[in-house]
């Protein structure tokens, strides 16, 4: 099956052929694009040689479209995007934004399905009765 991506913001669509776009920065650095594999659970990316991410480091992501920051409300750590399958249901995924760190969450309704080799990590402050 086929998934869209989507800024939970504008709605936008990230996905384009088989890489996720996003806007990238950190606090000492002005930023630049990555490309993601839509595969959940796979931590694979590209982006220009002319920059890199120290394990370890926060990174701050942003719609490419708007430039809405997509951090979730979740946890700060955690970032944010829509997931759209071909019969239009939604859903949440999460994804930490600490170089390095391989935690995935996707959320439809009160269930969780986690991705990653450190899926603990947030897990407790993934309150599923809240919604965002
Ligand atoms: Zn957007």
């Amino acid at each position: 099956m086929d998934y869209d991506f989507l800024c939970p913001k504008c709605k936008g669509h990230l996905r384009v052929g088989n890489k996720i776009i996003f806007t990238t920065k950190t606090k000492k650095w002005k930023g630049g694009l990555i490309l993601m594999h839509p595969e959940l659970g796979n931590y694979k990316f590209e982006h220009h040689p002319s920059f890199s991410f120290e394990e370890g480091q926060q990174i701050d992501f942003y719609c490419p479209i708007c430039m809405d920051k997509l951090t979730s409300k979740r946890h700060d750590n955690l970032a944010k995007v829509i997931m759209r399958d071909e019969n239009r249901v939604e859903c949440e995924i999460l994804f930490s934004r600490i170089a390095g760190e391989k935690s995935t969450y996707k959320i439809i309704g009160e269930t969780m399905e986690v991705f990653g080799e450190q899926s603990s990590t947030y897990i407790d402050y993934i309150n599923l009765s809240q919604m965002f």
